[in-house]
């Protein structure tokens, strides 16, 4: 597994998947054949969680290959994503008080040897402990692996989900506040309550091509139970008459010169590096590196084209002055750190998601409705 860290890589991948695996991709897509052949699948979330490509981009371009209808599972797959992003944008509090959650039971479990032996991959379950490696190593796990890992951390080795979302966002390159956070709470139980995912043996077995036998798991577990509920919190996401100011770009929007935006004229660009000092969760250094070359890479493109542009680090924003536009960082750390420092902010948000977000209101089957309107707009 190879997550060259540029939009030159990332456009690559996209293309050479578009042309060779899309036709297949409904069929296979379920499929874990190990990390040295993931061809059935596009491996492009690294860079979509970092705005390098977006989720129009890739749409678009899936739909100059095939009809709708011939696409239609890995559109829908794509705006999962978006739509996972809204739903969180409507209930923030979600985050929020899973990070309180989160720092308790850090507190409660430093001691296990149980959680100590799941993230070493020393359990005795082979499989988990095989992802635990290549999640470290890859910095990447398959969608189907992430569920059969969540579900085994969950209910056969009865860890809380919080601990194991802080360990995937730790080292995946992916990692994202909404995807991963709701995925978790989805196979536990507590999104759509009283509904979890087990895995199971046969499952896993079949979808990994028998590379794993003999597992042992708890295939009967209940779901897991959250007396929260969260209603919705009504949000305005207009954007603001822009202004001649300075833009600032974080983690997630890193390809400005492709976005709704790119014909909008700003004094000076400056590219908001995060790196753990500032994060509720402190990620692996690979994964910060990961990022910081991304955000390299942004900088790159901008001189290419002349744009004024500076990489500064997150602390840096208040000494810039007032009359600060943003593309938004979307519920997450960046977003924390700004409303955490009083650090008031006009945010640009993008028509995909101004126009998505509005539909996250109930499930994913409702939301599903909404793709042809949704990918209509994208024009
Ligand atoms: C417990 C758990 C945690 C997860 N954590 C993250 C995370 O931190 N960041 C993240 O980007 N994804 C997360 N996912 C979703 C999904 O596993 C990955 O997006 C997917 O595996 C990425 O591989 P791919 O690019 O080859 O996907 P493909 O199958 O090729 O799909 C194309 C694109 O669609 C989107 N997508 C596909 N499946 C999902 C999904 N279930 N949810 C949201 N978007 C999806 C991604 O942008 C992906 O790049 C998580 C899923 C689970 C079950």
């Amino acid at each position: 597994m190879n997550f060259e860290a540029s939009r030159a890589k990332a456009l690559d991948k996209l293309n050479y998947f578009v042309e060779n695996n899309l036709l297949e991709y409904s069929k296979l897509r379920n499929f874990d054949f190990g990390p040295k052949n993931r061809s059935n699948i596009s491996c492009l979330s690294p860079y979509i969680t970092h705005g390098v490509i977006n989720e129009k981009e890739v749409i678009k371009k899936s739909l100059s290959k095939f009809s709708f209808s011939k696409n239609e599972k890995f559109i829908q797959e794509v705006l999962w994503r978006t739509y996972w992003k809204g739903w969180l944008e409507l209930r923030p509090n979600v985050w929020t008080d899973y990070l309180i959650e989160l720092n308790k039971i850090k507190e409660d479990f430093k001691n296990s040897q149980n959680y100590k032996n799941a993230t070493a991959g020393k359990t005795k379950i082979e499989c988990f402990n095989d992802w635990v490696i290549e999640l470290k190593e890859n910095n990447y796990l398959h969608n189907h692996t992430r569920m059969w890992f969540a579900s085994i951390w969950i209910f056969t080795l009865e860890l809380p989900w919080q601990l194991g979302a802080e360990f995937f966002m730790q080292h995946l390159y992916d990692g994202d506040a909404a995807s991963n956070t709701l995925g978790w709470r989805w196979v536990a139980g507590v999104q759509t309550q009283g509904k979890h995912y087990l895995a199971s043996e046969w499952n896993i077995k079949k979808f990994t091509n028998n590379k794993y036998n003999n597992i042992k798991l708890n295939e009967n577990a209940p779901p897991k139970i959250s007396e929260k509920t969260y209603s919705i919190i009504k949000q305005d996401f207009n954007n603001r008459n822009i202004v001649d100011g300075n833009l600032l770009i974080f983690e997630n929007s890193l390809s400005f010169e492709n976005s709704d935006f790119q014909e909008t004229k700003f004094k000076k660009i400056f590219i908001i590096l995060n790196k753990n000092e500032n994060r509720s969760i402190k990620l692996s250094e690979k994964v910060i590196k990961f990022k910081s070359i991304l955000i390299d890479d942004q900088k790159q493109r901008l001189k290419d084209k002349s744009i004024d542009c500076e990489v500064i680090d997150i602390g840096e924003i208040k000494n810039l002055g007032q009359e600060l536009i943003a593309l938004y960082p979307t519920v997450g750390e960046n977003l924390d750190y700004l409303n955490l420092n009083n650090l008031k902010l006009d945010f640009l948000y993008r028509k995909l998601d101004q126009y998505s977000w509005k539909y996250c209101n109930k499930g994913f089957f409702n939301f599903k409705n909404y793709i042809p309107k949704i990918i209509s707009t994208l024009n």
